[in-house]
C-alpha cells in the first residue's frame, strides 16, 4: 500500500469510528527458529522411560519436520493479533441483512457452562439425563408458542438444513396420502437455500412474480396452485423486507389444492412476541436459533435450525422423540412413520441450552420489546438514509431495509463498491446485491441490539460515503484503503483457493 492511497481517507476528513490494527502477520512457520519452545516442565523426577522400548521403534517420531518453534510469547500475539483481523459482534454494528448479526448476551454463555449441561454425555442413560431432557422440553415448548405450531424437533443443525427437514415433512405426509406431488412454488424474492431445497428434495422449482409492493401475486398464485404443487415456501416477512399481507389469502389458495404452505422462519425477529406462523396458515417452518435467539453465528461454528410443524407432519418428525411418561422425561424411538434422524444425538445441545437462556431472560414481554425495538431501528435507518440512496419499496418496512445502488450506479458506483467503502469506516458491510430481485441491493439490517449512538454513527458513514461519491467516485471505487488487503479476486478465491501454505523447499 503507498502512502499515497493512506492519505486519501485523511483529506476528506473521513470520520473512523475504530482503528485496525496493522496487518503484516507472519505464518508462525516463517517467526520459527530451532530450539525456541513455550513451555517449561520441572526436572525428570522419575526413571526416564525408552519410548522406542516402551511403544516399538516402529512407533515412535523422532521429529516432526517444519514443526513451528515459537515461545510462549511470540504464540499468544500471534493468535491474538489474528483475532483481530475479523470484524465481530462485539467490535461494533454488523448490519448484515437475512443473518439478524445481534449481539450475543454473556449469561448464555454462563448458562452453557453450567457443569452438569457442559458435560452431559448423549449416551448417559435417560435417568442421568432429566435435566439436560428438561431443557429440551422447554425449549420445544417456548419454541411452539412463539411460533403457534404443536410440534418442535430440535435436530436439524442449521436453517437451511432445517428446510430441508422440512420439505422432507412435507414429501412423507403427501406419499402417505398417495402422492408426493411434483412442485414447490417459491416467490423471486425467495433465499437461496429455498429452491436449493426444494431441488434436494426431488421436487421442480416454480418461480412466483412478486407484485410492485414487493408481496406475491395472488392472481398468479391461483394460476400456478395446481395439483400438481407440493408446498409454496415462503420466507415472512419477505426478503424486501415487507410483511406478506396476504399470507392467510395465499395459504388458503394452496390448502383448497391440498399443498402446504412452508415458512422460511429466518425473519422471525420481526415477528416473534407479536405474530404466530401457525395463526397466519403456515404448516411448517424453521426457526433460526443463531439469528432470531441469539446464539453466535458466522465462520461456521455450530447453529441450530428447529423446525416447528402442525398436527398433520408431527408423526412423520426425526426420531428420538421427547415424551413424558408420568414424572420422567424419556426418548421415544418407537415413531413407524418417523423420516429417520437427520442428525446425531438430539441436534447441537449447546446452543439450544444458549437460545433457552435468551428466551427466558427476556419473558413474553421481553421478546416483544426487542421485536419492536429491531422494527423501529430499521425504519430509523430507513428515514434517515431514504434522501441519499434509493429505496425501492417504499412502504415502512419490517426489520430490515433495502436500498439499491440506482443514485450511485450513473457515477459508477456499485452496492459492492459502497460495501467495501463502509469497512474504511470501521462498520462490516450490509448484504450486497441481495435480494436478486432489487437490482444492485443493500440490505440494511441493524437489529434489536444497537444503541442510537451506533445507528447515528452507521448513517452519518453512509450519507458520506453518497457524498464522496458524487464529489470523488474514484475513492469509493477503489475501497477498502484501510485494510491489509483492499481488493482480493473474488472469484478464483473461490473457485481455486490455496488454503496450505507449503514450506520453501517442500513440495
Ligand atoms: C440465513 C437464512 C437461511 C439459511 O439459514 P442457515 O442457518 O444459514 O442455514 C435461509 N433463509 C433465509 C431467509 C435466511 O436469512
Amino acid at each position: 500500500m503507498t502512502t499515497e492511497t493512506l492519505a486519501i481517507p485523511m483529506k476528506t476528513g473521513l470520520k473512523k469510528v475504530r482503528p485496525h490494527l496493522t496487518q503484516n502477520e507472519s505464518l508462525l512457520f516463517e517467526i520459527s527458529s530451532p530450539g525456541k519452545k513455550a513451555y517449561q516442565l520441572p526436572e525428570l523426577d522419575v526413571p526416564a522411560v525408552d519410548a522406542a522400548e516402551a511403544l516399538g521403534e516402529a512407533n515412535v517420531r523422532h521429529e516432526i519436520q517444519h514443526f513451528p518453534e515459537v515461545s510462549e510469547v511470540e504464540t499468544i500475539r500471534h493468535f491474538t493479533r489474528l483475532s483481530t483481523y475479523n470484524f465481530a459482534i462485539d467490535l461494533g454494528l454488523y448490519p448484515l441483512g437475512s443473518c439478524t448479526m445481534k449481539y450475543n448476551p454473556r449469561i448464555n454463555e454462563t448458562v452453557a457452562r453450567t457443569e452438569g449441561l457442559a458435560w452431559a454425555h448423549p449416551y448417559q442413560p435417560d435417568a442421568l439425563s432429566q435435566g439436560a431432557m428438561q431443557v429440551v422440553a422447554a425449549l420445544e415448548a417456548a419454541l411452539m408458542e412463539i411460533t403457534g405450531m404443536d410440534a418442535v424437533t430440535l435436530q436439524p443443525a442449521a436453517g437451511a438444513h432445517g428446510e430441508w427437514t422440512g420439505i422432507m415433512l412435507v414429501r412423507a405426509l403427501l406419499e402417505s396420502r398417495g402422492n408426493a406431488r411434483k412442485k414447490i412454488l417459491v416467490p423471486d424474492s425467495a433465499h437461496g437455500t429455498n429452491p436449493a431445497t426444494a431441488a434436494m428434495c426431488g421436487y421442480t422449482v416454480e418461480n412466483i412474480a412478486s407484485t410492485e409492493r414487493g408481496l406475491i401475486d395472488l392472481s398468479a398464485l391461483e394460476r400456478m396452485a395446481t395439483e400438481d404443487v407440493a408446498a409454496m415456501m415462503i420466507t415472512n416477512p419477505n426478503t424486501v423486507g415487507v410483511f406478506e399481507e396476504n399470507i392467510v389469502k395465499a395459504a388458503g389458495i394452496l390448502h383448497s389444492r391440498g399443498a402446504l404452505v412452508y415458512m422460511d422462519g429466518a425473519n422471525m425477529n420481526a415477528l416473534v412476541g407479536i405474530a404466530r406462523p401457525g395463526d397466519f396458515g403456515v404448516d411448517v417452518m424453521h426457526l433460526n436459533l443463531h439469528k432470531t435467539f441469539s446464539t453466535p453465528h458466522g465462520g461456521g461454528g455450530p447453529g441450530a435450525g428447529p423446525v416447528a410443524v402442525k398436527k398433520e407432519l408431527e408423526p412423520f418428525l426425526p426420531a428420538p422423540r421427547l415424551v413424558r411418561n408420568g414424572d420422567e422425561l424419556v426418548w421415544n424411538y418407537d415413531l413407524p412413520l418417523t423420516i429417520g434422524k437427520v442428525r446425531a444425538f438430539y441436534g447441537n445441545f449447546g446452543v439450544l441450552v444458549r437460545a433457552l437462556a435468551y428466551i427466558l431472560a427476556h419473558g413474553g414481554a421481553g421478546l416483544r420489546n426487542a421485536t419492536m425495538d429491531a422494527i423501529l431501528n430499521a425504519n430509523y435507518i430507513r428515514k434517515h438514509l431514504e434522501p441519499y440512496y434509493e429505496l425501492p419499496y417504499k412502504s415502512p418496512c419490517m426489520h430490515e431495509c433495502v436500498f439499491s445502488d440506482d443514485k450511485q450506479a450513473p457515477q459508477g458506483v456499485r452496492t459492492g463498491d459502497i460495501a467495501k467503502r463502509l469497512i474504511d469506516y470501521g462498520f462490516h458491510p450490509y448484504t450486497v446485491s441481495f435480494p436478486l430481485i432489487v437490482h444492485g441491493a443493500l440490505m440494511i439490517e441493524p437489529t434489536e441490539t444497537e444503541p442510537k449512538r451506533e445507528l447515528d454513527l452507521f448513517i452519518d458513514a453512509l450519507i458520506s460515503i453518497a457524498k464522496e461519491v458524487d464529489e470523488n467516485p474514484e475513492l469509493v471505487k477503489s475501497a477498502p484503503h484501510m485494510t491489509r488487503t483492499s481488493r482480493v479476486d473474488e472469484v478464483t478465491a473461490a473457485r481455486k483457493p490455496v488454503v496450505r501454505w507449503t514450506p520453501s523447499g517442500v513440495k
